[in-house]
């Protein structure tokens, strides 16, 4: 029998393949008193030694797709799992309690993970207690008989499945094989989203029930253009699928023509059209798609993906790929924006209620333990600044104090880059993202002072509507034509232009195709987006005239009450 399922369209695109399951399986197990002691010490030599032997395909595997440096996390899990100690503990604790392997494993990694975890302000000692967590899991599996998932041990073509997507899974999906993916969670400005949408993988999240309806090897049909899937599609309905697929792919190659077009308006007015990357591997999408800027290089997964702080060598490398592969063509970098959903392993952040409105980003930075991985990030950039046009953004920065504080750590840095003899840009540019409404408001203010504006509406939006951008319950209120929103949004424009300085947007709102036209009238000089949207928004700007866009704008701005009427208006002047 077939299921149909709707959710929320994440990423374009249309696949029918198996069903991956990214979803934990059953680890509960009960202490048994057993008399046959070795033969217990038997099961868990076997299970250490398939653990050992998985540990070591994933490390390679990681090794080839990653980078060595990525791969080290599992040469830690194998030390695990090799630790003579550690599973001569296991063995006497078998021998001397009389239990089955999964107890005594569980007794013996238990309080390894305690004794690390004991040892606070640590994060050297707070790794090696993921560790052991992570290996007794695996090797608890392989006693249970079960496996547990692992994406980058994927080497089929595949529809993954899954409750949530960590930043962390996604950076390991792999196109070749993970034709699209489905989540119970999640919104459309999601990280899982946003990251489906740089990879170019078809993507639908908050399914809500997909890891209920969805078992291994089911086949699964998604539509990440409308947000629908099929669980065990009929024939005919894999027919339409395909169909559908095949009509998004013609659509495709009817943008690819302006690739190397610029973008201009129907009466000639150009707008910057941007990308969004995350690595600098997400620069071959970003000239593939031609744009014409990156606006937003979110730095943290620079971070996420260490397994320690990256080195100013490491953090400068990866700055001056980026601005060397963009050949003088304008690169905005974001300032580190761990917190939130993003955690660090090595970075100890206080467990807190509301992650979202806690210590994230330049809070972090701004305060003594995030100040010296600040000062870092900006030697390296600074660094980078000779090899192509930079322009770094604070994110999070909710009152000018901040952004003074900021600006004064940057400007030591500087100063003392240029006393040690390096090379440093004499024009770049040092802006903010307005996420939070208290700098939309005050917007005139902050323009005096900052070179530029970027406009982080996946942000912005969930703290204008109070409205949990992870949480699907609350999705309809992710609402970027409410007038409230396009009133703060013109207000950061008009006061960037008022004080001669540009306003860009690069929240997922700036390549959403009934958001553009708006944003068009309201004046936006840039738009950064995944780089997935940028043909489909240059060939849609083609199409529109400004001064029609500003009519629609104003009467958006002004006449209208709620999101549904902008849209009705949206499809009145641009549909
Ligand atoms: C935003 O908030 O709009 C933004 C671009 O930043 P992030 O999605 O990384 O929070
Ligand atoms: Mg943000």
């Amino acid at each position: 029998m077939s299921d149909m399922l709707k959710g929320i369209a994440a990423s374009d695109g249309v696949a029918v393949a198996k069903a991956y399951l990214l979803v934990e399986p059953d680890l509960t197990f009960s202490k048994k008193n057993v008399d046959d002691t070795e033969h217990e010490k038997t099961r868990l030599d076997e299970a250490l030694k398939t653990s050992e032997k998985e540990l070591q395909k994933i490390r390679d595997n990681a090794a080839e797709t990653l980078g060595e440096s990525e791969a080290q996390v599992f040469d830690a899990h194998l030390m695990v799992v090799d630790d003579p100690e550690m599973t001569g503990q296991i063995k006497q604790n078998i021998s001397d309690n009389s239990v089955n392997a999964e107890q005594a494993l569980k007794d013996v990694t238990d309080m390894y993970i305690g004794m690390f975890e004991a040892m606070e302000d640590n994060s050297y000692m707070q790794e090696r207690a993921a560790d052991v967590r992570d290996v007794s899991k695996r090797i608890l599996a392989h006693l249970l008989g079960v496996t547990l998932p692992d994406p980058s041990m994927i080497n089929e073509e595949v529809v993954v499945v899954a409750h949530d997507l960590a930043p962390s899974d996604t950076a390991q999906l792999d196109r070749k094989y993970v034709k699209a993916f489905v989540t119970d969670v999640g919104g459309r400005t999601s990280h899982s989203a946003i990251m489906a949408r740089s990879l170019e993988i078809p993507a639908i999240v908050g399914s809500k029930q997909i890891t209920d309806i969805a078992h291994e090897g089911d086949i699964i049909a998604v539509n990440g253009i409308e947000g629908t899937a099929v669980v065990n599609p009929t024939e005919e309905q894999k027919s339409e699928y395909k169909e559908a697929g095949q009509k998004f792919a013609e659509q495709k190659k009817e943008w690819e023509k302006l690739k190397d077009a610029k973008t201009v308006t129907d009466d000639g007015k150009h707008f910057d059209l941007a990308a969004n990357i995350g690595t600098p591997k997400d620069l071959s999408g970003v000239h593939s798609n031609g744009a014409e800027a990156v606006g937003l290089y979110r730095t943290e997964f620079l971070y996420m993906d260490s397994s320690d702080f990256p080195t100013e060598e490491d953090q400068f490398n990866a700055y001056k790929k980026v601005l060397e592969g963009m050949d003088g063509k304008p690169v905005v970098v974001r300032t580190m924006d761990i917190g939130g959903d993003k955690e660090l392993p090595y970075l100890d952040l206080p467990d807190e209620m509301n992650p979202f409105l806690g210590y994230r980003a330049l809070r972090i930075n701004l305060s003594q333990l995030g100040e010296k991985m600040f000062r870092t990030q900006l030697r390296a950039l600074l660094r980078a600044s000779i090899y192509g046009e930079l322009r770094i953004m604070f994110p999070m920065v909710a009152t000018l104090q901040e952004f003074r504080s900021a600006k004064k750590i940057y400007n030591e840095e500087r100063e003392k880059l240029i006393n040690e003899g390096y090379g440093v840009s004499d024009s770049v540019q040092v802006g903010i993202m307005i996420e939070i409404p208290a700098a939309a408001v005050l917007a005139d203010h902050f323009a005096k002072e900052v070179d530029f504006f970027s406009i982080g509406t996946n942000d912005l939006i969930q703290y204008t509507m109070a409205a949990d951008r992870m949480n699907e319950q609350v999705s309809y209120l992710y609402q970027p034509y409410n007038p409230a929103i396009l009133r703060l949004v013109k207000n950061v424009v008009d006061s960037a232009h008022k004080e001669g300085k540009w306003a860009g947007m690069c929240g997922e709102m700036a390549g959403d195709q009934t958001a553009v036209p708006l944003l068009m009238g309201i004046g936006l000089d840039e738009f950064s987006m995944s780089s997935s949207s940028i043909l489909k928004t240059r060939s849609l700007m083609k199409k529109l005239d400004t001064t029609k866009m500003q009519e629609l704008a104003d009467r958006a701005l002004n006449d209208c009450d709620t999101a549904d009427e902008v849209i009705a208006l949206v499809n009145e002047y641009a549909g």
